[in-house]
């Protein structure tokens, strides 16, 4: 089989000043991303950087000057993999995160890095230095072969596996559940599977405005065809019945567990030791607004 094209390209900073509302600063080491998810959000990305290539199957490998100062992050939050996995499967031979990573070192930058790979444990030891670190994977199913038919990262087991040895080494974690397929994940059976080895599961639904819509219906339609209704009202039709109703099942499921269950997400004021936060951000403003009147917080 090809291999994805690969291309170093020098830039002069990785580190840009960020918009998210969850950090100070992003740094993405690598434009594109191998992992090739069929409903990645940052697909986009291909329409400013010229890339004609099949999403998934070309790599920029960023070369940066090397950070000055890096002090002047310290207190700061680092993003890293705001767009893209930093750790896909060229970052094994190119380093570039793990470089990203030794310049920051002693800073005092608060890093979090989002990924759905285990190679971030071969940095466990460098990331551990940093203050109020996190890592996050992403897991929306436990189905391995519904996640192959998605990506093209590692198996779920394998992310499971780093977030418990990341998670017992005392670094904070998050399983981002995300993104929510309607009819297919099943949020309670991930949130038992990770709720001992997480500090904040964050749940977000799919959405299909990107050019992937057309990929994930032909797969509804040829795997799932049972739920093309579901899906034409949601995607078609603009409901959001099935989301409301979701974020109340889910609640009483957290109730039930003892979890807290919020649209915000102050898991990093809680103690490491505590259960996990949930936090909901299913088209957020919408069900913020349904939470208020319901008279939830
Ligand atoms: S791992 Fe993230 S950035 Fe990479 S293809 Fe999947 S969704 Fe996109």
């Amino acid at each position: 089989m090809k291999g994805p094209i690969i291309r170093e390209i020098d830039t002069s900073n990785v580190i840009v000043k960020s918009n998210l509302p969850v950090c100070d600063y992003s740094a993405n080491p690598y434009t594109g991303c191998t992992h090739g998810c069929m409903y990645c959000y940052a697909s986009f990305m291909k329409r400013f950087t010229g890339h004609t290539e099949p999403w998934g199957e070309f790599l920029d490998v960023k070369h940066w000057n090397p950070i000055k100062h890096p002090e002047r992050y310290s207190g700061k939050e680092i993003f890293i993999g705001s767009v893209t996995d930093p750790y896909n499967p060229e970052e094994e031979c190119f380093e570039r995160t793990r470089t990203l990573l030794e310049e920051l070192r002693g800073s005092g930058a608060r890093i979090s890095i989002a990924t759905k790979s285990d190679l971030v444990l071969r940095d466990i030891e460098m990331i551990k230095e940093f203050p109020e670190a996190r890592v996050s994977w992403s897991i929306n199913t436990l189905d391995e072969s519904f996640r192959s038919d998605m990506d093209k990262a590692v198996s779920i087991e394998r992310r499971l596996e780093s977030m418990r040895i990341f998670h017992e080494s005392g670094i904070r974690t998050t399983c981002f559940i995300s993104p929510i397929f309607p009819g297919i994940t099943d949020a309670k059976a991930i949130i038992l599977r990770t709720k001992d080895i997480s500090n904040l599961i964050w749940l977000e639904n799919l959405n299909l405005r990107g050019s992937f819509r057309t990929s994930v219906m032909r797969y509804i339609r040829e795997k799932r065809p049972e739920l093309v209704p579901l899906y034409e009202d949601i995607y078609s039709h603009g409901s959001k019945s099935y989301w409301i109703d979701l974020d109340s099942e889910l609640r009483a499921f957290a109730a039930e567990l003892g979890l807290d269950y919020v649209t915000n997400d102050d898991s990093m004021k809680r103690p490491f030791d505590a259960p996990p936060i949930i936090v909901n951000y299913f088209y957020h403003e919408m069900i913020k607004k349904n939470a208020r009147r319901d008279g939830h917080a």
